[in-house]
């Protein structure tokens, strides 16, 4: 099972292989591949991606000065959103329901996303 924290409940169903380093890509395929066996845990703060990110710093998200206050709250909106209390275990298929919740999700995480140019929501 693997830990993942909201926001990435959501943006990784749109995962299309970019990201920060090969460590981090190659990481993040790992967990997709595992949450779709195993299923996932949802959990607060650092996950299972965020612990091969080089912005992670001791369990804080430095990839700018707002970024670990601005990705807690999409982590509780997206928690809120899908209806996937903390520390609830979900099958990754089940997160299906990210469908009916992209129209307030686009509305209120992806404006100003840097991931926005490589997303297809
Ligand atoms: S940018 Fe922040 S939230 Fe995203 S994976 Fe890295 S540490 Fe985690």
């Amino acid at each position: 099972m693997v830990r993942l924290r909201g926001h990435h409940l959501i943006c990784l169903q749109f995962y299309r292989g970019e990201g920060y380093s090969k460590d981090f890509v190659e990481n993040l395929y790992r967990v997709l591949e595992k949450a779709k066996s195993e299923g996932v845990e949802v959990v607060e703060g650092e996950d299972d991606v965020c612990i091969a990110c080089p912005y992670n710093r001791n369990g804080i998200c430095t990839h700018s000065d707002e970024a670990n206050r601005e990705i807690r709250r999409l982590d509780e909106l997206a928690i809120r959103l899908l209806s996937t209390p903390l520390n609830s275990k979900v099958e990754w298929g089940s997160v299906g329901s990210v469908r009916d919740v992209l129209a307030v999700w686009k509305k209120e995480a992806c404006k100003g996303c840097d991931w926005r140019g490589v997303c297809k929501i």
